[in-house]
């Protein structure tokens, strides 16, 4: 093994009738309210939690699971990471082109699965998985692990990135065809509504959209004709932003979400906001920064983050966690990300609010997950101390449930 591997349990081996487990949290925290309760009993049942409360009834069949010492929370959030994909940097430097061209779709899909169980290990229940997936792995991840076939998050999956020709690439004219089935090329309104109908046939649960990384880039009007195509078909849409004036045409046109967006103006931010439209800003640590070769970068995110607060835009925690790290899981490098939020100021209750409901929301799966009340999926987890007083705890999980199977205990 690269890393000390927590001891996990498969996720769905439940044969027979429905399990029910009393959980005794001796702290219950609400990051809707930004809340603890003391001494709480979760009863679960099933896939989903029955009831939620002081003086619950623990029926005689229920198995007690003791966190009487510890904090128990609702299972994270990460709204921007690419599973099927891992930068190796001793192979790759710092271009993930050469990634996409080492690795075959098979490959990136047996890391998908390392990548969720490890993600599922460290918290984060569920995922929005914003393509670089090669041919379509994350459809086929997320297939799997809906049928209970592999561990993981819940997943959302955007399957190939829809962006203007070359997408994040520099291509040779001599080998045109090496920046697919990474991307999908859409320049025109015909080939953009064809691009997500493809996405959508092949099992892709969110559009997203690159408008920035080329000199010519999506226009406001381009951006605002995908939203409605993907909202038509009942999909939101996320816009990957790495310029201001990719960050404003986005703005302008109302996407559910901007991706990075570290170069906004504060003006950019106010009609964001203005806008609806939710910041998942992927706010690198320095080392992640400097893992993924823009050591300059980290001050850049958290200057933003920072505004992005005072300024009132909606959050929603989101890491673009991509590089394999030595001693390092996907999991425990996602976590890290609340470094950048402890360094912008910004309070533990905003920073848990953005790792669960507000991300719910922004996937629009908030009044089934990202809360612990009755009818809820039991997507449960337990830190030793409270975050809502030192978010770090987030970074020491040592308890996962996934809908209602217990993955993490230890
Ligand atoms: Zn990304």
């Amino acid at each position: 093994m690269m890393y000390a591997s927590p001891q996990l349990f498969a996720q769905y081996p439940q044969p027979g009738p429905a399990k029910v487990y009393a959980i005794k949290a001796g702290k219950l925290v609400d990051p809707e309210k930004g809340t603890t309760e003391t001494n709480q009993i979760i009863l679960v049942r099933g896939k989903k939690i029955e009831a939620v409360g002081a003086n619950v009834q623990i029926p005689s069949d229920a198995k007690i699971i003791d966190l009487s010492k510890s904090t128990v929370l609702p299972g994270l959030f990460d709204a921007h990471t690419h599973l099927c994909m891992t930068l190796k940097k001793n192979r790759d430097g710092d271009n993930y082109y050469i990634t996409t061209l080492l690795d075959p779709t098979p490959y990136r899909a047996i890391e998908g699965v390392a990548n969720a169980r490890d993600m599922l290990a460290s918290g984060f229940t569920t995922v929005r998985d914003v393509g670089n997936a090669g041919n379509y792995a994350d459809s086929a991840l997320r297939e799997a692990i809906e049928r209970g076939l592999v561990p993981g998050p819940t997943m959302l999956n955007a399957g190939r990135i829809i962006a203007p020709y070359g997408g994040q690439f520099q291509l040779q004219p001599e080998k045109r065809d090496l920046g697919t089935p990474e991307y999908a090329f859409a320049d025109t309104h015909d080939e953009m509504i064809k691009a997500i109908r493809e996405n959508i046939h092949y099992g892709a649960k969110v559009i997203k959209i690159v408008v920035d990384d080329q000199k010519y880039i999506y226009s406001a009007d381009d951006i605002r004709f995908m939203v409605q195509e993907a909202h038509r078909d009942g999909l939101k849409l996320a816009a990957h932003c790495w310029t201001e004036p990719g960050a404003r045409n986005a703005a302008e046109a109302g996407v559910d979400s901007i991706e990075h967006g570290e170069r906004m103006t504060n003006d950019d931010l106010q009609l964001a906001k203005k806008n609806h439209v939710v910041l998942v800003g992927t706010d690198f640590t320095e080392s992640a920064a400097r893992n993924a070769g823009m050591p300059d970068m980290h001050v850049v995110f958290v200057d933003r983050l920072k505004r992005a607060y005072q300024i009132g835009v909606t959050m929603a925690f989101g890491t673009d966690a991509f590089v394999y790290v030595p001693g390092e899981t996907r999991g425990t490098q996602a976590a890290e990300y609340v470094d950048s939020w402890v360094e912008a100021g910004i309070p533990a209750k905003d920073t848990l609010r953005a790792m669960t409901i507000n991300a719910a929301r922004l996937l629009g799966v908030d009044g089934e997950r990202g809360e612990i009340k009755s009818g809820m999926a039991a997507d449960i987890v337990a830190t030793p101390e409270n975050p809502l007083d030192d978010i770090q705890s987030v970074r020491k999980v040592f308890f996962v449930m996934k809908d209602g199977s217990i993955f993490r205990n230890e």
